[in-house]
C-alpha cells in the first residue's frame, strides 16, 4: 500500500523536529534574555569600578594599569551593547549583530594583529616653505596594509584603535619608526636633511598619558635623533579632556625641546584663549578654510587666523593646498609654510632622498613654491 503524504513517518518525524526546533528556539530565546539580565547587574558594579579606578581617586595608575583599564572598559561596553540588544531583539541572536558591526569586529580583530604582523606603513608628506621654496620637512602619515581589505587610511582605523587602546602601541611604534627614519637619512645624507624635521600625529590618549614625555625621550634616545627634528602634532579636541595633566605633558615636552603643532586649526570647538595660553609653536590652518579661499569669506577667515598666530609670535601652516591660486592667496595673506597634493602627496620612505636630493624632482617642488613666489 501506498501511504498518503500525509502519514509519511517522515512527515511526522519533521512535525516533531519542527515543533522541538521551535522548543529550543524558545527556549534559546529565554535562555538568552536570562543570561543577559544576570549579566546587567555584574557589568553594572564592574563599569562603576572602571570609572573609579580611571578618576584617580583610588591612586595613580601604571601605563600598563591604564591600558588594561581601557580595554576593560571597552570590553564592557561591549557586553552592554550586546545585553541590550539582546533585550530588544525577540525574534533571532544571531540578527544581533549587523553586517557592518560583522566587519567591524573583524578589522578590530585583524587590527591586534597588524603591529606584529608588519601590516603599518609610514607615508611622508612634504611640508614646503613658501617663503623659501624649499621643502622643510615631512608630515608622517600611517596606513594599514591589510592582507585582503587593501590600503585602509587611518580615518578608519585610528578611532578603531583608539576604542580598543591599541593606539598607545602603535603610537609609540609610528613615533620610533619615523624617528628611526629621519636619522638614517641624517646619517646617509647629512647636508641635505640635516634641517629637515617630521611631524607625528599623536591622538588623545597618547596625550593623556603622564609618561609620554618619557617615553618620546627614550626613543629620542634610542634613535639618536635630536629633539628640535620632532615636531608632534595634537588636535584641539585631545586636549580639551583632563586639563591638567594635559597641559603637564605638554610643557614637559616643550622642556625636552620638542615643537608642538596645532592640527586641524578652526575645526575644533575649544576655548581659543586657553588653547594659545599652551606652548604651542605652530598652528596648521585646516584644509576646510584652504578650501574656501576662492570666497571673501574664507579669505578674511584664513587672514584673521594667520594674524592672530603672527600677533602671538605662532607660525602657520595651511593643509590641503592643492592649486596654484590657494598656495599664491596663501603666502599673500601671511602664511609661512604650505602642504597639499599642488606640492606633494604623501610619498613612500624610499621616495624621499630621491625627492630631496635628486636635482630635477627637487626643483619640481621648487619650481612650484618658485611660481608661488612670483
Ligand atoms: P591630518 O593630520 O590632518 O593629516 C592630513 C591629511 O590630509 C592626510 O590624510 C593627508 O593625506 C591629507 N592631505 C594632505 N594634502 C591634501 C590635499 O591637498 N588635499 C586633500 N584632500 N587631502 C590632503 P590621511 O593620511 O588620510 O590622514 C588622515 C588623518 O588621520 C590625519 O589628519 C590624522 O589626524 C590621522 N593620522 C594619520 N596618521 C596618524 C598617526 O600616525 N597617528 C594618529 N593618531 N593619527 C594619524
Ligand atoms: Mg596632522
Ligand atoms: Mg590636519
Amino acid at each position: 500500500m501506498i501511504s498518503d503524504q500525509s502519514s509519511h513517518p517522515s512527515d511526522s518525524l519533521f512535525a516533531s523536529a519542527k515543533s522541538l526546533s521551535s522548543c529550543l528556539a524558545l527556549s534559546a530565546e529565554q535562555a538568552a534574555l536570562d543570561i543577559s539580565h544576570e549579566l546587567r547587574t555584574p557589568l553594572t558594579v564592574i563599569q562603576g569600578a572602571l570609572e573609579l579606578l580611571e578618576s584617580g581617586r583610588l591612586g595613580p595608575l601604571s601605563d600598563q594599569g591604564q591600558r588594561l583599564i581601557q580595554i576593560a572598559t571597552s570590553n564592557v561596553e561591549r557586553l552592554m551593547r550586546l545585553t541590550i540588544a539582546i533585550e530588544q531583539e525577540s525574534e533571532s541572536i544571531i540578527s544581533l549583530l549587523s553586517t557592518e558591526e560583522l566587519a567591524r569586529l573583524r578589522l578590530e580583530r585583524d587590527l591586534r594583529h597588524a603591529l606584529e604582523r608588519r601590516q603599518l606603513k609610514l607615508q611622508y608628506q612634504p611640508i614646503v616653505s613658501l617663503a623659501t621654496g624649499t621643502i622643510i620637512g615631512f608630515e608622517v602619515l600611517v596606513r594599514w596594509q591589510h592582507p585582503t581589505l587593501g590600503t585602509i587610511p587611518p580615518i578608519q582605523f585610528i578611532p578603531l584603535a583608539e576604542k580598543t587602546g591599541l593606539i598607545l602601541d602603535i603610537g609609540t611604534w609610528v613615533l620610533r619608526e619615523a624617528c628611526y627614519q629621519l636619522h638614517q637619512w641624517r646619517q646617509h645624507y647629512f647636508s641635505e636633511f640635516q634641517m629637515l624635521t617630521i611631524s607625528v600625529n599623536l591622538s588623545c590618549q597618547q596625550i593623556a598619558c603622564p609618561s609620554l614625555p618619557q617615553s618620546i625621550q627614550q626613543i629620542l634616545c634610542e634613535t639618536e635623533l635630536p629633539a628640535h627634528c620632532l615636531k608632534l602634532e595634537i588636535t584641539e579636541s585631545s586636549i580639551k579632556e583632563s586639563a591638567a595633566a594635559v597641559e603637564l605633558v605638554l610643557s614637559q615636552l616643550q622642556v625636552l625641546g620638542v615643537q608642538l603643532y596645532i592640527d586641524d586649526f578652526g575645526t575644533g570647538y575649544s576655548s581659543l584663549s586657553r588653547l594659545l595660553e599652551l606652548p604651542l609653536d605652530v598652528l596648521k590652518i585646516d584644509r576646510s578654510f584652504v578650501q574656501q579661499l576662492s570666497s571673501k569669506r574664507g579669505e578674511f577667515l584664513v587672514r584673521a587666523i594667520a594674524n592672530l598666530a603672527h600677533n602671538l609670535g605662532i607660525d602657520v601652516i595651511a593643509e590641503g593646498v592643492e592649486t596654484e591660486e590657494q598656495a599664491l592667496k596663501l603666502q599673500a595673506l601671511g602664511c609661512q609654510r604650505g602642504q597639499g597634493y599642488f606640492f606633494a602627496r604623501p610619498l613612500d620612505s624610499q621616495a624621499i632622498p630621491p625627492l630631496i636630493c635628486n636635482l630635477s624632482t627637487s626643483l619640481q617642488v621648487a619650481g612650484r613654491v618658485a611660481n608661488v613666489r612670483v
